[in-house]
């Protein structure tokens, strides 16, 4: 996947573009990412992206012809298909883990950072495929959102996370959160691991991580379980651990 970032700030991408996953999904060519000074394109010799809002009011609105000409320098063939050109924009949609699957799927992604006050209007008018939010409050800038819906789609593009790793039992995957873990040591400030993650019964391990992810998704997001089409295995393992919970015995 291609991905170019428009920015007035590209030394902001350093750090997180060039460390863990993202690094190693660079190197092995799964994830081509460019970042582009949005600048770059403006067009007096002081390089001014920014200027007063028509009508008055506070702060500066980033211009429209450095935007304009910036996505048009790094379009390319994929932009008559599988392309996306994305604003960063607190009144987007949020972004959640159905659209970082489906962004996973595109070939090539451009992505508007706004800053200051925000952008020209005419930019979402003409330009922009899809306006994302990453949450109901304000940024700064939209280079921190692009780290984190780049980093979240890129983990989803088959190849990019290593054999061990996997996002298939990752929270959200299939409409639940992820059931507890635990590593070594077995037993950490008189708190022990689960009997049962030790017992090598695969099948009863199965059983009850699934039967976690049901509690713990029941508790913490309740929407999300109402949202989910349960198996009768899902419907037994969930009215059991209800009438564990519920049974005075087992308090
Ligand atoms: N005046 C704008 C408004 O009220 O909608 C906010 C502008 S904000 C200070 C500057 C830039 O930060 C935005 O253009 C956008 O690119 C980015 N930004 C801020 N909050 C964001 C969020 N929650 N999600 C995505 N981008 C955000």
């Amino acid at each position: 996947m291609k991905i170019d970032i428009l920015t007035l700030f590209p030394e902001m991408f350093a750090g997180p573009f060039d460390s863990s996953i993202i690094k190693r999904a660079r190197e092995k060519g799964l994830l081509q990412i460019n970042m582009t000074n949005i600048r770059d394109f403006a067009h007096d010799k002081h390089r001014i992206v920014d200027d007063y809002p028509f009508g008055g009011g506070a702060g500066m609105v980033m211009k429209p012809e450095p935007i304009f000409e910036a996505v048009e320098s790094v379009k390319d063939d994929s932009c008559s298909g599988r392309c996306r050109v994305i604003l960063l924009c607190p009144q987007g949609r949020v972004f959640d883990h159905e659209m970082a699957k489906n962004l996973a799927g595109e070939e090539h992604l451009i992505m508007i950072c706004g800053h200051y006050e925000g952008i020209d209007e005419r930019v979402r008018e003409k330009l922009v495929d899809m306006e994302i939010s990453i949450g109901d409050f304000v940024l700064t800038g939209g280079e921190i959102p692009a780290m984190i819906i780049v980093d979240a789609v890129s983990r989803m593009i088959p190849g990019v996370l290593g054999e061990e790793e996997s996002f298939v039992t990752d929270s959200f995957y299939d409409g639940l959160l992820e059931y507890p873990q635990y590593t070594r040591p077995r037993e950490y400030e008189g708190m022990p691991v689960p009997d049962i993650l030790l017992s090598g019964d695969h099948e009863k391990i199965r059983l009850w991580r699934r039967k976690m992810s049901l509690l713990r998704t029941m508790d913490r997001r309740p929407q999300l379980l109402q949202q989910k089409v349960l198996s009768d295995e899902d419907r037994k393992l969930l009215a059991s651990a209800l009438e564990i919970t519920d049974n005075p015995k087992h308090k």
